[in-house]
C-alpha cells in the first residue's frame, strides 16, 4: 500500500494573510501517468470534494503505477466564503462579474484582482509544474439540473476519457469557445491569452474533461457515489488502477455529437405550489409518468403534472433563474408558465449540416 502524503501550496496574495492549499500526493514510485483531480474552484461546489475524500484511501490501496494528485479544495478563499467566488456576496449571481470567476482567469495575473492573483499562483506554482497526463475538474450545477460530464468536442481522447465517468449525460463542449467569448467581451484585464485548464492540458499533450455534479451548497449521497465511481473508473481507464469500468451499461445520453436531441420544458398551467413526485434529475421517465402535483393557491384545486414524452429529466423541480443563489429562487411556488421539469431525449436522427443545435 502507498501512503497519501499531505502537501501544501503556499498562497500569498495582496492584502491577505498567507494561507496554504492542501492536497494529497499518492505516488506509486513506479513510472506511469499522472492523474490530477481538482474540486471546489468555485467555493459552493463541494460534491466533488467529498468524492475525493472517499476516493483517497481507495487510491492508496489500488494504485499500480504513476501518480495521483487530489486537490479537494482548489480555491480555499472561495470555500471559506461559502460562495462561488472569493468576493461573492449575499444572493449575488454567479456571473455578475466574470473577472471574479477564477475559471475565466487562467493563467491568472499577479497584479489582477484576488481571483486572478490566486489563479496565477495555482497555475504557475502548481498546475504547470505538475503538468498531469490526465486531468479532471469537478464542478456542480444547481440542484435542479442533472449531472453531466463535459468533454472537449475537438479532442477524441477527451470524449473517450469522459465516457469512463459513466455520468447520465455527456455533453460536448468547445473549450476554445470559452476563450473566444471572454476575449470578445473584453473581459481580459491582462495581455495574456485566456484559456481553460482542460484546454491547456490538451494543448500540452494530455487529456482532460470536466464534471458537473447536481447540487451546489450541499453534499448528497447519490452524487458522491457517482463521483467515487467516476474517479475509480477514470483511474482504471488511465491504467493507474486495474479492473473493469463500472456502470458502463447505463449508456449515457450524448448531448451534441452530430445527433439531434429534443428537449421539452414542462410548464405550470397555472401558478401554484409544485410538489415533486420522488424523481430526481437524470432519471428516465416515460410519457404519462406523474412528475408531481401543482396546488393552485387561488382555487385550492390539484393539477396533475405528467411527462409529455419519454426521456431523461434534464431539469426537475420548480426551477428558475438564480436557483441555488437566493433561497427565494428555490421556493416550490411556481408562477404560471414556470418550469417544473425539462425532458431531453435522443431523436435518433443525425443533425443536418445546416441544422441548429437544440
Ligand atoms: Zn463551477
Amino acid at each position: 500500500m502507498v501512503r497519501a502524503k499531505v502537501k501544501y501550496l503556499p498562497v500569498k496574495i495582496k492584502n491577505r494573510p498567507e494561507y496554504r492549499m492542501a492536497y494529497w500526493d499518492i505516488d506509486s514510485g513506479r513510472e506511469g501517468p499522472c492523474l490530477l483531480v481538482t474540486a471546489a474552484l468555485h467555493g459552493n461546489e463541494v460534491q466533488g470534494s467529498e468524492a475525493i475524500r472517499r476516493f483517497c484511501p481507495m487510491a492508496e490501496k489500488k494504485i499500480l503505477k504513476g501518480r495521483i494528485l487530489l486537490v479537494p479544495f482548489a480555491n480555499p478563499l472561495a470555500l471559506w466564503n461559502r460562495r462561488p467566488h472569493i468576493v461573492s456576496t449575499l444572493a449575488e449571481p454567479f456571473g455578475k462579474e466574470e473577472k471574479d470567476n477564477i475559471n475565466r482567469t487562467w493563467p491568472g495575473d499577479p497584479d489582477g484582482n484576488e481571483s486572478e492573483q490566486v489563479a496565477h499562483i495555482f497555475f504557475n506554482d502548481f498546475f504547470k509544474k505538475v503538468a498531469p497526463t490526465y486531468y479532471i475538474d469537478l464542478h456542480c450545477y444547481n440542484r435542479f439540473t442533472l449531472a453531466c460530464s463535459l468533454a472537449d468536442e475537438k479532442h477524441p481522447e477527451s470524449i473517450e476519457f469522459a465516457e469512463a465517468a459513466a455520468f447520465p449525460i455527456r455533453r460536448l463542449f468547445s473549450w476554445d469557445q470559452v476563450k473566444g467569448k471572454e476575449e470578445k467581451k473584453g473581459l481580459s484585464s491582462t495581455n495574456h491569452k485566456k484559456f481553460s485548464l482542460p484546454q491547456w492540458i490538451r494543448d500540452n499533450g494530455g487529456t482532460a474533461f470536466a464534471v458537473e455534479f447536481s447540487g451546489q451548497y450541499e453534499i448528497t449521497e447519490k452524487e458522491v457515489q457517482r463521483g467515487v465511481r467516476m474517479l475509480c473508473n477514470c483511474a482504471k481507464y488511465t491504467g493507474i488502477f486495474r479492473g473493469r469500468l463500472e456502470g458502463m451499461n447505463d449508456k449515457p445520453m450524448i448531448y451534441r455529437e452530430g445527433r439531434e436531441t429534443r428537449m421539452i420544458a414542462v410548464k405550470a398551467p397555472v401558478a401554484g405550489l409544485f410538489a415533486e413526485n420522488g424523481f430526481s434529475n437524470g432519471d428516465f421517465v416515460r410519457k404519462g409518468d406523474l412528475l408531481g402535483t401543482l396546488f393552485d393557491d387561488k382555487t385550492l384545486k390539484t393539477i396533475k403534472i405528467k411527462a409529455p414524452m419519454e426521456g431523461y429529466l434534464y431539469l426537475y423541480g420548480s426551477t428558475r433563474k438564480r436557483c441555488d443563489v437566493d433561497l427565494a429562487a428555490m421556493h416550490p411556488y411556481s408562477d404560471k408558465d414556470g418550469i417544473l421539469a425539462s425532458i431531453i431525449s435522443d431523436t435518433g436522427k443525425k443533425i443536418k449540416k445546416s441544422g441548429k443545435r437544440r
